[in-house]
């Protein structure tokens, strides 16, 4: 379905899926759970999903001769992170605005993690006090203004590589990659279950799955806290993706399944039971997720198997999109483990 569109590499290649063997017979043993390691997708600092997506908007970065990376996230990040590591990978510099999405108070929280892997990258990181929003945002705007009245040449990647005009393309390739390891599996999966904040890795998956027919069987897990802003602009992502890939057919709102129950009590801040599954994943499986995302998604993932969500016998692949590095900015929460 990418044939026609240019990819500069960032990542090793198809990412490794492997069965959650304990976490499944823990978990009853009438669905099988597996996970695709997005997390593990690249060398460069500790890779994840939004590499995926930046490996379709890079082209058009080097093609416009720009020198500077403009981009914008929380503090703890790791899409800036990844920004900022394909900034020094290509060759060009970094400006990062870093807002105050999380009212999250660890000590440290703005030294370790994330933050501190993209100034050890050389980015500029400059911090805001601005709240949560997955929109276009007024800080951003003024430092891409910023970059150019110091006579640089900024290019702009929004929130999550989100609503940029390829940020849809990376995910349709996951949708392919995955049809391709099946046929070498020799069967199908019959969920995917992904989470969800600025829409694009759910909305490219949509557009890949819709080609057999699958899209309703990707469940996205909400983690933004703001639902029905996720949901529209997931939508509108996959419409302009299905166009720009000419899937041939109208995606509808229906096809967007968001789980909107596990991402309270805020947007990066785990409730007790989202570290609950932070732990059991951790100690079934020796897999890492963080308390932003993917904690989030295997509470939701869990908790729809505990509740018969899955029929028995179905085979589910969780998209493990990263963000282990966040978890340094947690060390209060789980001083106890
Ligand atoms: C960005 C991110 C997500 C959410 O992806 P979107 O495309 O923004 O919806 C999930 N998990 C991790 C680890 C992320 O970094």
């Amino acid at each position: 379905m990418l044939e026609k569109f240019e990819r500069y590499p960032l990542t090793f290649g198809p990412t490794h899926i492997e069965k959650l063997e304990r976490l499944s017979q823990h978990l009853g043993g009438k669905v099988e759970l597996y996970a695709k390691r997005e997390d593990c997708n690249s060398g460069l600092a500790f890779g994840g999903n939004k590499l995926r997506k930046l490996e379709y908007i890079v082209p058009d970065a080097i093609a416009s001769n720009a020198d500077t990376l403009v981009s914008i996230g929380g503090v703890q990040s790791n899409h800036t992170r990844m920004v900022a590591a394909v900034a020094a990978k290509i060759g060009m510099k970094c400006r990062l605005v870093q807002e105050s999405w999380v009212p999250h108070e660890d000590a440290v929280y703005d030294r370790v993690g994330n933050i501190l892997l993209s100034r050890v990258m050389g980015a500029d990181v400059r911090l805001v006090d601005e709240g949560f929003d997955i929109g276009i945002r007024q800080s951003w705007e003024e430092a891409i203004a910023d970059v150019k009245a110091k006579g640089g040449k900024p290019y702009a990647i929004p929130a999550g590589a989100s609503v940029h005009k390829f940020g849809g393309l990376g995910y349709v390739g996951f949708a392919e990659e995955v049809r391709a390891q099946e046929k070498e599996l020799g069967f199908a999966f019959d969920y995917i279950v992904v989470c969800t904040v600025t829409g694009s890795t759910h909305a490219g998956m949509l557009v890949g799955f819709a080609k057999d027919g699958r899209e309703r069987k990707v469940v996205g897990i909400d983690a933004s806290f703001t639902p029905a802003q996720t949901k529209a602009q997931v939508l509108d992502i996959a419409r302009n993706t299905a166009k720009l890939v000419e899937l041939g057919r109208e995606l509808v709102e229906d096809d967007v399944v968001l789980i909107e129950d596990y991402a309270y009590p805020a947007y990066g801040v785990p409730s007790e039971e989202t570290k609950e599954a932070i732990r059991l994943c951790a100690r079934l499986e020796g897999m890492i997720t963080d308390p932003v995302y993917e904690g989030k998604s295997m509470q939701g993932m869990i908790d729809l198997v505990n509740k018969g969500y899955f029929p028995k016998g179905s085979k589910v692949l969780y998209a493990h999109l990263g963000g282990a590095p966040a978890i340094n900015g947690y060390a209060y929460t789980f001083r106890n483990g």
